[in-house]
């Protein structure tokens, strides 16, 4: 299960460096060297700019939940309940994905 995550790990490196795969479709966290779903509620993956976890009327970084069980993962701004972008959109996708690559790990 490690050596599948270190393998992903590099993998999505290498593509990301040649320009095939976005920031945003990673399963895996070049920061934090782990599946993103683990890391995805670090202050790490809010970014105002790009909108990734970030509610713009509220001025204010989204909660997040994670559930490993059942694969349900769900960002929401706790002053307004909203606060979705398509950047944050792309970035649950990519947590229900790395779920799954964890649990065929
Ligand atoms: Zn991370
Ligand atoms: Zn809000």
């Amino acid at each position: 299960m490690i050596a599948t995550l270190i393998a992903t790990l590099a993998e999505e490196d290498d593509a990301e460096d040649l320009g095939v795969l976005a920031p945003d479709d990673r399963l895996t966290c070049h920061v934090h060297g782990g599946w993103i779903h683990r890391c995805v509620s670090s202050p790490v993956h809010v970014n105002p700019v790009t909108r990734h976890r970030w509610c713009r009327g509220c001025d204010a970084e989204l909660g997040v939940v994670v559930d490993e069980l059942t694969g349900e993962v769900a960002m929401r701004c706790s002053r307004c309940g909203r606060g979705g972008s398509a950047a944050t959109a792309r970035l649950v996708a990519a947590c229900r994905a790395s779920i799954e690559a964890q649990r065929a790990a």
